[in-house]
């Protein structure tokens, strides 16, 4: 069988074409402003990023679609929200180095991109000042000696912003530089462009993960089995393909994702993809996106309708991440 893979320079085309106006998205849907109950933000301060190959994963002239809701700035984002905060997470307590958190022992995040190729309105890194937080090449060498020092540091993880908005030769760079670390076992990278750019697939990205000595786990932070569509199947593959470890972790999203049927249909996708189901995330408190919030009694109802049609090991753990604990929190033991 032979294997299409995608032009280099065809992913970087659909991120440039991401950018687009409320409006805009909204007359390619058939939509209007008064579909939605409290209307949409014009101009939200977070822009709307919607690349080419998501937008055509919405239905046309559905307000409920639940791709659109997780895009489009809708009216109550700007409601008045005095107890949300802007770094839900208190990640600036965790910053061991420009670009670098530390959150649990073991593992060291590198915010290795301040680009995203979505925008995603429940994001807890929405506010977040990717100018003064981000890995730039002037930090890279500080965040990995800081690394080198610690043996008890054995997996890196790459975020952002997005770690697969970097061209592949930046990325190939810092993995090299990451795989010299001798205690270093495993790379994580947590992405959503696979979802959103199916043809970031690329065989440069392929043979860059193949050939690093790193074991290599990508988790795909998808919500919906609309996302999962062929290209994005196929480009899975090709992944699991190159030898990546696949894993999935969701937010549970209020008109999105909060029913056990749309869960375990999702689930049984990502499955057929070759990607296990690991963390389903209950929204953090960021400011804007409480519209998004499934309060807890109706999470743990949720979760055992999930439990209840899966096989174990389909279901993913419901959790929160809870600011200071060394690991997060399980729903059933909030
Ligand atoms: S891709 Fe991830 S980091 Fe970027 S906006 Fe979406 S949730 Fe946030």
């Amino acid at each position: 069988m032979s294997v299409v893979l995608n032009a280099p320079d065809d992913w970087q085309h659909e991120a440039r074409a991401a950018r687009i106006t409320t409006a805009a998205l909204l007359a390619r849907l058939g939509l209007d402003a008064a579909d939605f109950p409290a209307g949409v933000i014009a101009d939200p301060a977070f822009p709307l990023m919607v690349p080419p190959h998501f937008l055509g994963l919405i239905r046309p002239g559905d307000p409920a679609d639940p791709l659109l809701l997780q895009v489009l700035a809708r009216g109550e984002e700007a409601w008045p929200q005095p107890e949300r905060l802007t770094d839900p997470l208190s990640e600036a307590d965790y910053r061991a180095a420009p670009g670098m958190l530390q959150k649990y022992r073991s593992r060291a995040l590198l915010m290795a991109s301040g680009s995203c190729a979505i925008h995603c309105r429940y994001c807890f890194r929405r506010h977040t000042d990717y100018g003064a937080t981000m890995l730039t090449r002037a930090r890279v060498a500080e965040a990995l000696a800081l690394i080198a020092a610690d043996p008890a540091i054995d997996e890196v993880i790459l975020s952002g912003g997005d770690p697969l908005s970097l061209p592949d030769a930046r990325l190939a760079a810092l993995v090299d530089a990451i795989a010299v670390i001798p205690h270093i076992t495993t790379l994580r990278l947590h992405s959503r462009t696979l979802v959103a750019i199916p043809a970031r697939v690329t065989a440069a990205l392929l043979a860059l993960l193949a050939g690093t000595r790193l074991r290599v786990v990508i988790v795909i932070h998808s919500n919906h089995a609309h996302e999962l569509s062929a290209a994005g199947a196929a480009a899975l593959a090709r992944l699991r393909g190159a030898g990546v470890m696949l894993l999935n972790q969701s937010v549970l999203l209020a008109r999105v994702n909060d029913t056990a049927e749309t869960i375990a249909a999702h689930c049984r996708r990502l499955f057929a993809c070759g990607v296990l189901p690991y963390y389903m995330h209950l929204t953090d408190p960021v400011a804007g996106a409480a519209h998004f919030d499934v309060n807890e009694s109706d999470a743990l109802r949720i979760e055992a309708q999930v439990r209840a049609s899966l096989p174990g090991y389909l279901v993913p753990r419901f959790v929160r991440e809870v600011p200071g604990e060394a690991a997060k929190t399980p729903l059933l033991a909030l």
